[in-house]
Formats: C-alpha cells, sequence, structure tokens
C-alpha cells in the first residue's frame, strides 16, 4: 500500500530536489512512497497577494488564510476523507520517535508549510488537525520540518529500509540512544575497533552495546535516562561504564545518585 504525501508550499522545487534522492527515491520507484506539491499561489485570484500585513501591528508578513485553506480542501478532496492536516510550526507539539511512529499509521499526510511570520491563525482553527514543532528554534520556512518529519515516518513504512531490523535497535528505542558503530578496516590512523567486535561471542557483544549505549544516554541525553527506569543492574552496568572512563568512585556516587 503506498503511503502519500502532500506537501503545501510556496517552495515546491525544495521537495523535488530533497525527495528524489538515496533511499527515498528508491521508495518512489518501488511505489512505497508518493508525493505531491501544491503551491498556494495558484489558488490566488488575479492580482491578490499570498501575504498581508498582520492586524494589531508588528514585524513581517504573514500568509492568507483564503490561499493556503484552498490548497488544503484541494488536497483534502483527492486524500482521503479522515487525512490529517499537519501544520509545522514552532508553536506545536514537539516531534519525537513516538509520534512518528504513530503518524507512519497514516495512509496519507498533507504538511502545511508556512513562510513569513507565519499564517492567518483562522487556518488552524478551521482546517489544521496537529501543530508540530521539529524543535525549539525558529525555521524561515516549515519545508525543511516537513521534509525532516516525513523522512523520519518514512522509517517506519514496511519496506523502506533495506533491513527493518534497523528499526528495532535504533535511538531512542526504549529510551536509549544507539550504541557506537565500526566497519572496515579493523585498524586505522584513526584508531583500532572494539576488540569485542571481532571475538564472534554474540553475548559479549550485546553486553558491550548495552553499556555503551547506557553510557553514552547517560553523558548526552540524561533527560531520556530520566524518563527510562533504570533497573539495578543497569545502573551497575553504568557504574562500570564510567570507571572505565575514568571517573573516580565518589564521583560516579555522585553522578548516579542523581537518577536514582
Ligand atoms: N513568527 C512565528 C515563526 C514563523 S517562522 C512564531 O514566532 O511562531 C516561519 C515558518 O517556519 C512557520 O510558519 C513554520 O511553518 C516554520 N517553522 C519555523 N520554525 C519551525 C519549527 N521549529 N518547527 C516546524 N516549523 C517551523
Amino acid at each position: 500500500m503506498t503511503k502519500k504525501s502532500y506537501f503545501i508550499s510556496i517552495f515546491p522545487e525544495i521537495f523535488e530536489t530533497a525527495l528524489r534522492i538515496g533511499i527515498t527515491k528508491k521508495a518512489l520507484i518501488n511505489k512505497i512512497v508518493d508525493f505531491e506539491t501544491i503551491n498556494p499561489i495558484s489558488f490566488l485570484k488575479d492580482k491578490e497577494r499570498l501575504d498581508d500585513v498582520p492586524f494589531g501591528g508588528g514585524p513581517g508578513m504573514l500568509m492568507k488564510a483564503n490561499p493556503l485553506v484552498d490548497a488544503i480542501d484541494f488536497c483534502k478532496a483527492k486524500a482521503e476523507k479522515k487525512t490529517k492536516v499537519i501544520y509545522v510550526s514552532p508553536q506545536g507539539k514537539l516531534f519525537d520517535q513516538s509520534l512518528s511512529k504513530e503518524l507512519a499509521n497514516e495512509k496519507e499526510l498533507i504538511f502545511l508549510c508556512g513562510r513569513y511570520e507565519g499564517i492567518d491563525n483562522r487556518v488552524l482553527d478551521s482546517r489544521v488537525d496537529l501543530e508540530i514543532s521539529l524543535g525549539n528554534f525558529v525555521l524561515s520556512g516549515g519545508e525543511l520540518a516537513a521534509l525532516a518529519i516525513h523522512d523520519s515516518i518514512c522509517r517506519h513504512y514496511e519496506g523502506f529500509l533495506g533491513d527493518q531490523k534497523s528499526l528495532v535497535e535504533e535511538t531512542f528505542v526504549n529510551n536509549l540512544l544507539e550504541y557506537p558503530q565500526f566497519t572496515k578496516p579493523r585498524q586505522s590512523e584513526y584508531g583500532k575497533v572494539p576488540e569485542v567486535l571481532l571475538s564472534g561471542d554474540h553475548k559479549k557483544i550485546s553486553n558491550w552495546r548495552k553499556k555503551q549505549a547506557l553510557g553514552k544516554t547517560f553523558l548526552n541525553r540524561r533527560d531520556l535516562i530520566e524518563r527510562s527506569k533504570l533497573k539495578s543492574e543497569d545502573i551497575e552496568i553504568l557504574e562500570e561504564f564510567l570507571s572505565e572512563l575514568g571517573y573516580d568512585s565518589d564521583r560516579i556516587i555522585d553522578l548516579l545518585n542523581e537518577i536514582r
């Protein structure tokens, strides 16, 4: 079953360029995904402008409601009835891996990309189902956010990835970052591949990976560690990780107390 996305944007060429390469190009050829770009400018009448100044004053211009609503309705008429309209915006719910997985269940999605200072709020009130943010920063337009969100959703589609198992061990699964990985050569000017990965001992390899994943998550993303209830054996593994990194035992106790 092909999954289709509609991108409403005044810069459709961004999607044409970004999606017709690499793994998405392959998925388009194999009909796993499909996409269509819709330029709201084509819904303007005569010499009407797409943007105008905000009522009440303030800097910049806003995208007017009617061309955006017309563009959305055009997509909705083509798509299945219950298709969700997503407005990508810094004011939306923060996008994450679980929302990505949830949205991958939808057969079709409509992405609305803002520009300038954003859009007339009546579009949100009357047509938008979900407002989603890529992160706590402001972009100049919604295109890169929509592409990033779409790319992440695609990874969940059956047949999109070369090996579906990639999804199981990936970063953010179980609130952990992925373990470090290495490929050929075994030894180079940049260092050696950890001995354990060459051992062929699957149990040892999986223990090592668990330790590295826990350790990296602890160092870089304490917020994820705090969310995932660690078992006492995980704490022991972390202790080992930190001691191998050269932390002294008092420091390790202090650090681990912060997450207990
Ligand atoms: N004045 C607005 C920001 C407008 S940025 C405000 O203060 O909220 C212009 C457009 O870029 C927005 O309409 C939105 O579609 C997009 N955009 C900016 N930051 C984004 C983010 N973090 N996530 C998703 N879309 C974003």
